[in-house]
């Protein structure tokens, strides 16, 4: 009977395939483990004492809703030293998942339209139909590079908005300046809003970031400390743009997450002294070991950020070769659940060499075919 009582609404999509492959984890013994999005190092000591220090000193209770002033006036200098923008405003939302959800309700209204490239970060497409707006999916392969007349052309009377994650989330591709600032102009000729998901932007392999907020006043980023501090569990993000937009947001924060967790706000403003350079040089050697250990076998875009590698399968469908990888004890992501094509698999490399050269091993031997046993 309770069935009956679930919205409509939630019925579009599935719960996340990668929670299977986790569920499948936590059952196996000693897995090849490339499935998890969030680093292999822990949070630095120094963030972990801050965090003991608020604690103790007693920040236990609720913060103002924009967050707390030792994060958020730290994060608005920095913004404001990065950009010089005269109306630019940052606020701290619980994670940069909670970033992501306040901005699509503030933004998109039933009917709307939102520019997702494909593949996606999971989130994107189920928010989207939540608030009742209409995913339009431009497809980036094989070299997941945006074009922009493809961007161009898809845009309609109801498009609303364009999301942006460079480094990606499940390929690791970096968008290229050219294409940040054409997506950026573009958005400004349509006056569409852009969203940069800029989660990854820490890891960065191969030149400086670039954000399309340098070509574009209007865009919005979300960011947070999950990954470049190791802080998944600990749910602190900020999100900065027009003050029109934040504060709508923020408005929308008051009624759904309050805050973001106190005494993690106050470790994330420890955590923005920390140089996190040593992790990302540890991360780019990681990546060259994925590349060299596999590029002969497989279809791979070097992946210029993230902690991600996006092959091709060399056979089958990409649920079929993760079937037989996770068989093999390697635990990989089928590309379908980031896409609409079930023709790639995502492979995390934030795990020790260790455990990424048993994964390369058991993909080399897995590129001919299933392997016998
Ligand atoms: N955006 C992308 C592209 C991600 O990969 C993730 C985490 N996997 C998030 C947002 C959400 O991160 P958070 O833990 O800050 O909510």
């Amino acid at each position: 009977m309770t069935q009956a009582w679930i919205a409509e609404r939630t019925k579009a999509f599935d719960s996340s395939g990668i929670r299977k492959v986790f569920d499948l984890a936590a059952q196996m013994k000693d897995p090849i483990n490339l499935s998890i999005g969030q680093p292999d190092f822990d949070v630095p000591d120094s963030v972990r004492e801050a965090c003991i220090e608020a604690i103790r000193g007693g920040k236990n209770s609720y913060s103002l809703t924009q967050g707390a002033p030792v994060l958020r006036e730290k994060l608005q200098a920095q913004i404001d030293a990065e950009y010089g923008h005269a109306d630019r405003k940052v606020f701290v939302s619980s994670g940069t998942s909670g970033g992501l959800v306040l901005a699509m309700l503030s933004l998109v209204n039933p009917g709307d339209e939102v520019i997702i490239f494909d593949p996606y970060f999971v989130m994107y497409e189920p928010l989207v139909s939540l608030v009742g707006g209409r995913a339009v999916l431009i497809d980036t392969y094989p070299d997941f590079r945006i074009d922009l007349d493809r961007v161009a052309s898809a845009v309609t009377p109801r498009t609303k908005l364009i999301l942006l994650n460079s480094p990606a989330n499940p390929t690791g591709v970096t968008a290229t300046q050219e294409e940040i600032r054409g997506l950026a102009a573009l958005a400004a000729e349509r006056n569409i809003a852009l969203l940069s998901d800029e989660i990854y932007r820490a890891f960065l392999y191969d030149g400086p970031f670039d954000s399309p907020a340098r070509y574009n006043e209007q865009t919005i980023v979300i960011d947070g400390f999950s990954k470049s501090h190791a802080m998944t569990g600990w749910r602190v993000g900020f999100a900065h743009g027009p003050s029109a937009v934040i504060d709508t947001m923020v408005k929308l924060q008051q009624y759904s997450f309050v805050c973001a967790p106190h005494p993690a706000q106050w470790a994330a403003a420890s955590a923005l002294d920390v140089d996190v350079q040593g992790y990302v040089d540890a991360y780019r050697r990681k990546r060259d070991m994925i590349y060299d250990g596999l590029s002969d076998l497989y279809e791979i875009v070097k992946p210029g950020g993230a902690f991600y590698a996006f092959p091709k399968v060399p056979w089958g469908t990409g649920t079929e070769f993760v079937t037989e990888a996770i068989r093999n004890r390697l635990l990989i992501i089928p590309g379908g659940i980031f896409s609409r094509h079930d023709t790639h698999f995502r492979l995390s490399y934030a795990a020790a060499d260790s455990v990424i050269a048993r994964g390369i091993e058991v993909l080399r031997a897995l590129a001919k075919g299933p392997v016998a046993t």
